[in-house]
């Protein structure tokens, strides 16, 4: 509790929050403060804040480590903010047989559920089959049942709201009724299970770091770790470049964590002088943001083309495209390419766009889209396993890789590479497991599976959600109440301590809004590390991530921002142009 209570920062600004009751409002105000970071020493040092850094700061911080955590970016702006925001069940590992990934990604989706309620939602998945071979209705049947009992314990969470229902088969007449679009040939029904759904990636991961730092981690973005204090065998921390001010300063921490992503070939690369670093093979992956395809239901159609993987039980000879509802548009995906160059060459093509534009109305021809459709494109680079020995098709690592000692050049260095983001929290436990026996200690037991997350302290979500909406707090409109509680969760009322005088239900809708965005932003200066405009038009608030919003809001946002941080009118353009660059012409 004392921690608790030294991480709050008397030189903040705390409208009406020291009120509140709940300790994380105390506990969870991200402050950037780099003078505080080169005195102390750490238990552990985790460089990189994507998912994986965020959840093994939060493990090592809940289970009594000192914490440090750099990010050379902002916070979630590598590939974690790219995701097809899919918290797996684990049905699609069926195929290979692999019962103890269907179970680790069971438990994940239901532990994501449980610690994050506002954020994660159960998905229907609706797969039309085909005549009754191994892409037809008998053996999805089967394969649902198998994948039913294999979950059996699945629905151990009290909110009904997260309970995953069984699979089944829906007959011909239903799917066409649902999805009548679709090529009807062969058709003999449809396959319908559930995965799970995150509404907003980006606060999903500044959840776990908000929680992080609100058990006394130290977080700062845009700090970059360029090298490591080497002694013999071991290092004896990092040190670190501040990215706005050009600082240099050294961190002490006894244990470093390299999850750095698909940039961890570069880190090691710098530890391993002389060791010989072996590189990974990076697959690029993209998805598209377009207008919507289908609402209520995440299809998932076969690609055209074959498809051979030689780690199948079952090969059906086809790889499946997903479009995934999510907020008025359709996210479809993935598509995958080789890739050659390092990460920070990283890009997608105008090609790349055009190519999977016509994979799509190819499985798909009553979408027609077009360039014009794309409101945005998610991309980022996952590691690859090697190519199906007789196709030449792209595979992906399965399971992530949690190297130390001598493989990484120092004894006290850990690197980390995931494969998925619905399995951040269980590797980052995995790895702050290692970090006890690198610092000769015993681990307590993990509790990140069963602790909510800042924002998450919601035993019944619907029931939280009709309440608070009921209520009209400030006299915002239902619908704002609605979207500030699948952002913020428990915690959202800290958000309306921002809000304008003016912010509640007696100002028509379009000043609501615009009342509520300002509160968001200043927010999110004020307790969540924002720096530039691109956080908080994409990582902060949803303002950016389901297509350009307008100039108006985004100038908005720039404007509180350059008053508050004194950006002169140059940088205010620079910062604007930026993030306009970022949508698709
Ligand atoms: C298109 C696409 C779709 C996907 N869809 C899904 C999905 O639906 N479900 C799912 O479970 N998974 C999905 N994934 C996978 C998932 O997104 C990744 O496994 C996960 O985000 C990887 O997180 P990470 O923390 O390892 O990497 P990153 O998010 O890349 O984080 C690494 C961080 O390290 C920082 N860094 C690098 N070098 C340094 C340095 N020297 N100093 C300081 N910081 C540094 C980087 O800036 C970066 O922010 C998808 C991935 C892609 C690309």
């Amino acid at each position: 509790m004392l921690r608790m209570i030294i991480s709050v920062r008397p030189f903040i600004h705390l409208p009406n929050l020291l009120h509140k009751p709940d300790f994380y409002f105390l506990g969870a105000l991200m402050t950037r403060n780099l003078s505080r970071l080169a005195k102390a020493r750490y238990d552990v040092a985790v460089v990189g804040g994507g998912i994986y850094g965020a959840c093994v700061a939060w493990d090592a911080s809940l289970r009594g480590l000192s914490v440090v955590l750099l990010e050379k970016g902002d916070f979630g702006s590598g590939t974690s903010a790219n995701s097809l925001k899919i918290i797996h069940g684990g049905f699609r590992y069926l195929q290979h047989g692999d019962v103890g990934r269907m179970r680790e990604s069971m438990q994940e989706q239901m532990a994501l559920m449980r610690i994050a309620p506002h954020l994660v939602h159960p998905l229907p998945v609706l797969i039309p089959t085909y005549g009754h071979g191994l892409r037809g209705k008998e053996v999805f049947a089967c394969a649902l049942a198998i994948n039913d009992l294999i979950g059996f314990d699945r629905n151990r969470l009290d909110d009904p709201q997260k309970h995953i229902p069984r699979g089944r088969i829906l007959p011909r007449s239903e799917v066409l009724q649902l999805l009548p679009n679709i090529s009807e040939q062969n058709l003999t029904g449809g396959g319908l299970f559930y995965d799970g759904m995150v509404y907003n990636s980006e606060r999903l991961l500044l959840s776990f770091l908000h929680s992080a730092e609100s058990m006394g981690a130290e977080l700062a973005n845009y700090v970059k770790v360029g090298g490591y204090l080497r002694e013999i065998d071991n290092v004896r921390g990092i040190k670190a470049e501040d990215m706005i001010s050009g600082e240099r300063f050294p961190v002490e921490a006894k244990v470093v964590v390299n999850a750095c992503g698909p940039w961890s070939d570069q880190t090691e690369e710098i530890l391993s002088k002389g060791h010989g670093h072996q590189r990974i093979p990076w697959v690029k992956a993209f998805n598209l943001l377009t207008r919507p395809l289908f609402s209520s239901y995440a299809v998932g159609l076969a690609a055209r083309g074959n498809y051979s993987d030689d780690r199948a039980l079952f090969n059906k000879g086809k790889r499946l495209l997903f479009m995934v509802p999510w907020r008025d548009c359709s996210l479809i995906g993935t598509a995958y390419r080789s890739y050659e160059g390092n990460a920070d060459q990283f890009s997608i093509s105008e090609e790349d766009i055009h190519e999977f534009l016509q994979e799509i109305n190819q499985v798909y021809p009553h979408a027609a889209l077009k360039t014009k459709d794309v409101a945005f494109v998610n991309g980022g680079l996952l590691p690859g396993a090697k190519m199906d020995s007789r196709s030449g098709d792209i595979q992906l690592e399965n399971e992530a890789s949690i190297r130390t000692r001598g493989d990484v050049g120092a004894r006290n260095v850990i690197s980390l590479v995931g494969v998925k983001f619905t399995t951040a929290r269980r590797v980052g436990e995995h790895v702050v497991d290692r970090v006890f026996q690198i610092l000769g200690k015993t681990p307590p037991a993990s509790q990140t599976s069963v602790t909510p997350l800042h924002g998450g302290k919601i035993p019944n979500f619907q029931e939280f959600l009709n309440q608070e909406m009921d209520n009209s707090p400030r006299g915002l409109s239902p619908k704002a109440v609605h979207r500030l509680i699948y952002n913020y969760g428990s915690s959202y009322r800290a958000v309306l301590d921002y809000l304008p005088d003016t912010g509640g239900r007696d100002t028509h809708d379009e000043s609501e809004s615009t009342g509520v965005l300002q509160a968001e932003v200043r927010y999110a200066l004020q307790n969540e590390m924002a720096q530039r405009l691109s956080d908080v038009v994409f990582r902060r608030t949803e303002l950016g991530t389901a297509g350009y919003p307008g100039d108006r809001p985004i100038e908005m946002c720039a404007a509180i921002l350059s008053k508050e941080l004194g950006w002169n009118e140059r940088q205010t353009q620079q910062e604007l142009a930026k993030v306009r660059r970022l949508y698709p012409r």
